[in-house]
């Protein structure tokens, strides 16, 4: 995919501020710290658009990207810091089932696990919701480059098990760039179709 334009276009709290012009668009959400910005940047060859590790769980907002005014990027907040209020929380919760429920254009999510540790309960749990609300999900294991060959086929197949046979998982590296021309690939035939 060539990347004629990528612009950040908002960070918005409340579905009314959701760009609206129909786009197709495709999800990120995963733990804080899972690599999910450092993977925009590097799907995108940019830099710092997705701003990298600024204070884990700090940012409660959908931040929309616009990609060759062709298809968009919804970056959701990190889910699973501790250290945010029961509170924030709850609506952290409410925020992304609004969006995820709600939200037309949307074609896929990405649902991103480090590939170096089993899923999280959390993952284990946002992944079952999503698939049971009928959403498509491709799980996205990251840092790849930290484990060695001989364990990622490993570690593959124990994030399949424990995550209840996805449809697909692709290991990436954002840092080695592993797996990146084939999530582009995917990301290529969806808008497409
Ligand atoms: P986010 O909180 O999910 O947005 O995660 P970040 O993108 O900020 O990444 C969290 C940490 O993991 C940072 O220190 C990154 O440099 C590191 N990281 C992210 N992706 C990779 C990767 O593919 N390989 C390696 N080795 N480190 C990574």
């Amino acid at each position: 995919m060539k990347i004629k334009s990528a612009e950040f276009e908002i960070s918005a709290v409340r579905p009314g501020q959701w760009p609206d012009d129909g786009l197709p668009e495709f999800a990120f959400v995963g733990r804080s710290n899972v690599g999910k910005s450092s993977l925009l940047n590097r799907l995108l060859g940019r830099k710092s658009l997705a701003r990298v590790s600024q204070k884990p769980g700090k940012t409660q907002q959908i931040n929309f990207f616009r990609i060759n005014e062709q298809f968009r990027f919804a970056d959701l907040p990190g889910y699973g810091y501790a250290a945010v209020s029961k509170a924030d929380r709850a609506r952290f919760a409410k925020m992304m089932e609004t969006y995820l429920t709600s939200r037309e254009p949307l074609v896929r999510v990405f649902q991103l696990v480090d590939i170096r540790h089993p899923p999280m309960p959390m993952d284990i749990e946002v992944n079952e919701w999503m698939r049971r609300n009928g959403l498509a999900v491709t799980v996205v294991a990251t840092k790849l480059d930290k484990v060695g060959k001989s364990h990622q086929a490993k570690a593959v197949r124990l994030i399949r098990t424990e995550m209840n046979k996805p449809e697909s998982i692709r290991p990436v590296s954002s840092e080695k760039g592993q797996g990146i021309d084939e999530l582009w690939s995917e990301i290529e035939t969806l808008v497409a179709t």
